[in-house]
């Protein structure tokens, strides 16, 4: 079993060990793992994002050897194991060794963990909501935590966000304490582990929270810096609460500011009125497309019209076939609509040539022809799909197909003789 350095302080980043064993990578693990007799780099676990670093071996001549621990991960007997990332030269069993955690790494985990430690508190002092778990995202992500309960108001949001940054502005120190399991009941702590373990590390932020915890924690509550309450979801065990402390705050800040700036920048208004400028461009834009279809609606009546007046009657009905070269498949299934319902029996026989192209074929309810069985008749030598009833069907040719539409057109018209 490792000894671990972060037990005692979150501010150990430099340490000298001993290599206790090796294991060359192989192909289930590729990358060679490092176990030392005692370690202050944390693995993932608790919640908390693995620390990163380097092992430096001292070597006889003047470059030492560094070596770069790119994850690290706590085996079943207890031991943590630190993955070399294509080392030079493996480090051997009995070894001297100096290692250095990523400083800046450990110290922005810190930030996040304590400040969960805070904000689920908070929740708990305040709606008695208790946190089941919580996820670190990496530097660039979002924290969370899962808490019990099927929904969160978006003012208990800003009550808890706010109650959480008072214990922030209070800096109140954060002790690690050591008690047996049987004390631990009695000091009412926030969450106690399941595990039937003796000995338990608290984390104790004064007045505040208890809570059991293996973490690396700031020494006071000011270093967590700011605590920032982001989106919340519905999941399976309760309510998410997306979170970013310390400097992830100003970070995630920065972005929402610049992203508010362009967006205003586009509506030539202020940051605080881009939300009036985009419902007043919704409703212009739902005017302005109530408007089109409105006149398009007019034209096929128009078109339908006029086309009606220059075809003459055969057998009793007129046949109405257009190619629209510059009109896309849905004012073509208007003008056929439009063709179709008249006074006088017809058949259009429409397509629109604008990708995908497609085709509409239609007749006046009741006519004697069958539009579904002319139109697969017309589609299918050319790998087209689509269908329909008797009187109304519509299909397609595959985008970016080189079919000539006009051409389906006319032999659909010689086939029902027109
Ligand atoms: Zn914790």
């Amino acid at each position: 079993m490792t000894r671990r350095l972060y037990y005692d302080s979150s501010e150990i980043h430099e340490f000298d060990s001993i290599v206790e064993d090796v294991t060359p990578p192989s192909p289930e693990h590729p990358r060679p793992a490092v176990i030392l007799r005692e370690t202050a780099f944390y693995p993932t676990s608790g919640g908390q994002v693995h620390d990163t670093g380097w092992l430096t071996l001292a070597g006889n001549n003047e470059a030492a050897t560094r070596l770069r621990v790119a994850e690290v991960a706590e085996a079943e007997d207890g031991s943590i194991v630190h993955y070399l990332e294509a080392p030079p030269k493996l480090p051997l069993a009995g070894e001297k060794i100096h290692g250095s955690v990523d400083p800046e790494r450990r110290r922005d985990h810190m930030q996040q963990h304590s400040g969960q430690h805070v904000l689920s508190a908070a929740f708990v002092e305040l709606y008695q909501m208790p946190t089941v778990s919580f996820h670190m995202g990496t530097s660039e992500a979002y924290c969370s935590i899962d808490l019990a309960t099927p929904s969160v108001t978006p003012e208990q949001i800003a009550a808890a966000e706010k109650r959480a940054n008072q214990i922030v502005f209070e800096d109140c120190p954060i002790r690690i304490r050591h008690v047996s399991r049987a004390e631990a009941e009695k000091l009412g702590l926030r969450k106690l582990p399941p595990a039937e373990r003796d000995d338990l590390r608290l984390i104790d932020i004064a007045d505040f929270d208890l809570s059991a915890c293996g973490g690396t924690h700031v020494a006071a509550s000011g270093q967590i810096g700011s605590i920032l309450l982001r989106k919340t979801e519905k999941v399976r065990q309760g309510t998410r609460v997306e979170f970013v402390c310390g400097h992830r705050t100003v970070r995630m800040a920065r972005r929402d500011y610049s992203a508010l700036t362009e967006a205003a920048a586009l509506f030539s208004t202020q940051l605080w009125d881009v939300p009036d400028q985009i419902r007043k461009t919704l409703d212009e834009t739902k005017l302005a497309r109530k408007q089109k279809d409105d006149a398009f609606d007019q034209l096929a009546e128009l078109m339908a019209a006029s086309a009606l007046q220059d075809e003459p009657e055969i057998n009793g009905r007129k046949i109405i076939v257009r190619a629209f070269s510059d009109r896309d498949i849905a004012f073509a299934k208007l003008f056929a609509q439009k063709v179709t319902r008249t006074t006088t029996p017809a058949i259009a026989l429409v397509a629109s040539a604008v990708d995908p192209p497609g085709l509409v074929f239609a007749q006046t309810p009741g006519g004697s022809a069958d539009m579904g069985a002319l139109l697969k008749q017309s589609l299918s030598p050319v790998g087209g799909r689509g269908g329909g009833s008797r009187d109304f069907a519509q299909g397609g040719v595959p985008a970016g197909s080189t079919v000539n539409v006009e051409q389906l057109l006319r032999h659909a018209a010689v086939t029902i003789g027109a």
